[in-house]
C-alpha cells in the first residue's frame, strides 16, 4: 500500500502488527485542536497519524477545480470517478495527494473548508473515503482523527476520545492563527463560520458528528496542547496495560 511504502522509505517509527493493531479514534468539531494534539500523541506513541479531514479537503479541492454541482447526484458521481485521494508521509508529516498531486498546502483555505463540509454530507463521498480509511487502520497502529472515526470508521477502536472546546475558544484560536499569518480576520465571522460548520457536521444524515457512547470526553477550552496530549497518552498507556 502506498502509505506504507512511503512510511518505510522515510523511516517513520511504527509498531506494525496486523493481527492486533491498536486503534485510537479522536473525533470532535473544527478547531478543537485535534490535528495538533493527534500529531504529537501519534509521534510520541510511534503510531501512524491519519488526518481524515485532509482527505475530505482533497476531494473538496477536486470538486472546486471541476466546478462540480454537488447537489446533483449524477454530477457528483461523475466527478468522484475522476478523483483519487492518496496519503503519504514525509519526515513524519502526512501529505495528501489529489490524483497524484501533493495538495497538502492548498487545502487549508476557507473555500475548501466550506466545500469539504458540504461534500462530507454526501453519502457517495463518505463511502469513497470510508473504504480507504479502514484499509489503513487494518494494517497499522493508528491514531485517526475526524468526525465519525469512533462511531463509523473504527467502531472497535481500543480508545475513543471526543475532543471539544467552546465556540469562543475555537474562534479565538483560529483568529490568532490567521492574524499570525498576517491575514485579515474578523472574529465574529470566524465564530459564525464555526457555528455553521458544527451545525452541518452534527445534523447531516450520514455519519453525523457525535460523541460515541464509549468515548472519553476531553474539553480543551482550559487546557494547553501539552496537557491534552499528556492526557491522551496516559489513557492509551492505561488501556494497553489493561489489555496486556
Ligand atoms: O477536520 P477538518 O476541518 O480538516 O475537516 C474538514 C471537513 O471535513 C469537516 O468540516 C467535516 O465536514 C469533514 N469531515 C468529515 N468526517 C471526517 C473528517 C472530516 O465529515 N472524518
Amino acid at each position: 500500500m502506498d502509505v506504507l511504502r512511503r512510511q518505510e522509505r522515510n523511516g517513520i517509527k511504527k509498531e506494525r502488527n496486523e493481527a492486533m493493531s491498536f486503534k485510537i479514534a479522536i473525533d470532535g468539531p473544527a478547531g478543537a485542536g485535534k490535528s495538533t494534539i493527534a500529531r504529537r500523541a501519534a509521534a510520541e506513541l510511534g503510531f501512524l497519524y491519519v488526518d481524515t479531514g485532509a482527505m475530505y479537503r482533497a476531494i473538496a479541492l477536486g470538486l472546486l477545480r471541476m466546478g462540480t454541482n454537488v447537489s446533483s447526484e449524477a454530477a457528483l458521481a461523475d466527478a468522484l470517478s475522476r478523483i483519487e485521494v492518496g496519503l503519504g508521509y514525509e519526515d513524519g508529516i502526512q501529505k495528501v495527494f489529489l490524483n497524484g498531486e501533493d495538495v497538502s498546502s492548498l487545502i487549508r483555505t476557507e473555500e475548501v473548508s466550506n466545500m469539504a463540509s458540504s461534500a462530507a454530507a454526501k453519502p457517495q463521498v463518505r463511502a469513497k473515503l470510508t473504504q480507504l480509511q479502514r484499509g489503513i487502520a487494518e494494517e497499522n497502529n493508528v491514531l485517526m482523527d475526524g468526525r465519525d472515526i469512533g462511531t463509523v470508521i473504527l467502531p472497535d477502536a481500543q480508545l475513543k476520545i471526543y475532543l471539544t472546546a467552546s465556540v469562543e475558544t475555537r474562534a479565538q484560536r483560529r483568529y490568532k492563527e490567521l492574524c499570525g499569518k498576517g491575514e485579515t480576520a474578523i472574529f465574529d465571522e470566524i465564530a459564525a463560520d464555526i457555528r455553521e460548520r458544527d451545525y452541518r457536521d452534527m445534523h447531516r444524515e450520514t455519519a453525523p458528528l457525535r460523541q460515541a457512547e464509549d468515548a472519553v470526553l476531553v474539553d480543551s477550552s482550559e487546557l494547553t496542547v501539552e496537557e491534552v496530549t499528556a492526557r491522551i497518552i496516559s489513557l492509551v498507556r492505561a488501556k494497553r496495560q489493561k489489555n496486556a
